[in-house]
C-alpha cells in the first residue's frame, strides 16, 4: 500500500518535471525568434527621406551594424540599401501588417499610391501580389531584383 502511494507520487513528480521542461521549450521556441526586427513605430522617422513613418503597410526595415533602421517605404530601403551594406531586409505584408524577411517577400511594383511614389508594396502572398498587379498595370518580384535607385532623398 504505502510502495504504491510512493511511485504514484513519483510518477507525479515525473510528469510535473515534464511539463516544466515543455512550458520552458515553447518559452525558448518564441524567445528564437528574437533575432528579427523590433516591431516599427508608427510616427517614427523614415532612415532614409526623415518623413514620419504613418502608413505601416508600406513600412521597412534592416538592420546595419547593430541597429535596425526603419524606412517609410520599399523605395527608401532600396535607396538606403544601394548606399550602405547592411543585414537582410524586412518588409511588411501590405495585408496582414507582418514583418516578413526578404526571402519571403513577393514585391508589386505597380501604379498606385505608395510613401514615396514609387509604387511598391510587399506581400507574403504570391497570387494576392499578382492579382493586385493585373489591377495597377504592374509586376511581381523580389526585393533584391528592383533596380537601385528606389527613391531620390
Ligand atoms: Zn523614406
Amino acid at each position: 500500500m504505502r510502495e504504491g502511494r510512493r511511485s504514484t507520487s513519483a510518477f507525479a513528480a515525473f510528469a510535473a518535471a515534464l511539463a516544466v521542461v515543455a512550458v520552458a521549450l515553447v518559452l525558448a521556441g518564441c524567445a528564437g525568434r528574437g533575432d528579427g526586427p523590433p516591431p516599427i513605430v508608427k510616427g517614427s522617422s523614415c532612415a532614409r527621406c526623415g518623413m514620419a513613418i504613418e502608413d505601416l503597410k508600406f513600412a521597412t526595415t534592416r538592420e546595419v551594424g547593430a541597429k535596425w533602421r526603419a524606412y517609410d517605404s520599399i523605395e527608401c530601403l532600396v535607396a538606403d540599401r544601394a548606399g550602405q551594406e547592411g543585414g537582410p531586409a524586412w518588409l511588411t505584408d501590405y495585408e496582414s501588417k507582418r514583418l516578413l524577411p526578404e526571402s519571403a517577400a513577393w514585391v508589386l511594383h505597380g501604379d498606385f499610391p505608395s510613401p514615396m511614389g514609387g509604387g511598391l508594396a510587399a506581400f507574403a502572398d504570391r497570387a494576392a501580389a499578382e492579382s493586385l498587379a493585373v489591377a495597377t498595370h504592374g509586376a511581381v518580384t523580389r526585393l533584391a531584383e528592383l533596380p537601385p535607385a528606389g527613391s531620390t532623398p
